[in-house]
């Protein structure tokens, strides 16, 4: 246990720390789908006139609001999802803080969560969920996973493994039967990265947690549009929705539907 105004410092610390990394992922998001690289030099830069931003218009969320939503140079609309993705990066940051303290899992989970958290975007806006992300991540969870509480190298491995296997498998299966691709193999890399970094556990809850929320997100659409949607959602973003349930839930969860003494 650590003294309470050392906890308050360390949640407001892991808050910016969110901030800023929820502006460099809006950056991950719009850079790394165009095959753009990601490194300096690179001031943003207003899409509509080229408006090279100072610092005072770049700082997350609180320039989105100075600003009302609009390019200081030539006052088109400035999209409302940057400041959503710095907004919940920093939520995300501060309830891995809450939940694994000052260790070096809170690290190694804020950078998985902010890493599900690109993939969700991108894969909305391009259908796409980019190796760089989902085999490049998977290698360094793997890599990382020793120094990680109640993980470790051989869960980690064996996480990726079932993880990917499963859904691989069950991707097979739905195109033999309905002849169509329901999950794609960008859905079995990152099932990879997933299972290398919440466990063999982890990666069969994620599995079955998204494709809950993922059926309840379908009946709705299907029912305010009356139409099958079944292709026009990416299932993506679903998986990282499971993937941060079961991390910070994931062991209430699995109490209540196994409730026997765990292995
Ligand atoms: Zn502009």
């Amino acid at each position: 246990m650590i003294a309470p105004h050392l906890e308050r410092i360390g949640a407001a610390w892991f808050s910016l720390l969110g901030l800023v990394a929820g502006s460099f992922l809006n950056v991950v998001i719009y850079r790394v789908p165009r095959g753009f690289a990601l490194g300096l030099p690179s001031r943003s830069a207003c899409p509509s006139c080229g408006h090279r931003l100072s610092w005072f218009e770049n700082v997350p969320v609180l320039s989105y609001l100075w600003l009302r939503g609009r390019c200081a140079g030539c006052g088109s609309p400035i999209s409302a999802r940057y400041p959503l993705v710095e907004a919940m990066t920093a939520v995300l940051f501060f309830a891995v803080y809450r939940h694994f303290g000052l260790t070096f899992t809170t690290l190694y989970y804020c950078a998985f969560a902010a890493a599900l958290l690109a993939v969700t975007f991108i894969d909305l806006d391009f259908r796409i969920i980019p190796d760089r992300i989902s085999i490049g991540g998977a290698a360094l969870a793997l890599l990382a996973s020793y120094w990680v509480e109640d993980l470790g190298f051989a869960k980690s491995a064996l996480g990726a493994a079932i993880g990917s296997g499963s859904v691989f498998s069950l991707a097979w299966a739905y195109n033999k039967i309905t002849n169509r691709e329901g999950m794609g193999l960008g859905d079995v890399k990152l099932l990879a990265f997933i299972g290398a970094a919440l466990g063999p556990k982890g990666a069969i809850g994620t599995i079955i947690l998204s494709s809950f929320v993922g059926s309840i997100v379908g009946l709705i659409l299907m029912a305010v549009h009356r139409r099958d949607l079944r292709m026009a959602v990416p299932f993506g973003p679903f998986l990282a929705i499971g993937a941060l349930i079961f991390l910070f839930w994931g062991d209430s969860l699995t109490l209540t539907l196994y409730p026997f003494p765990q292995p």
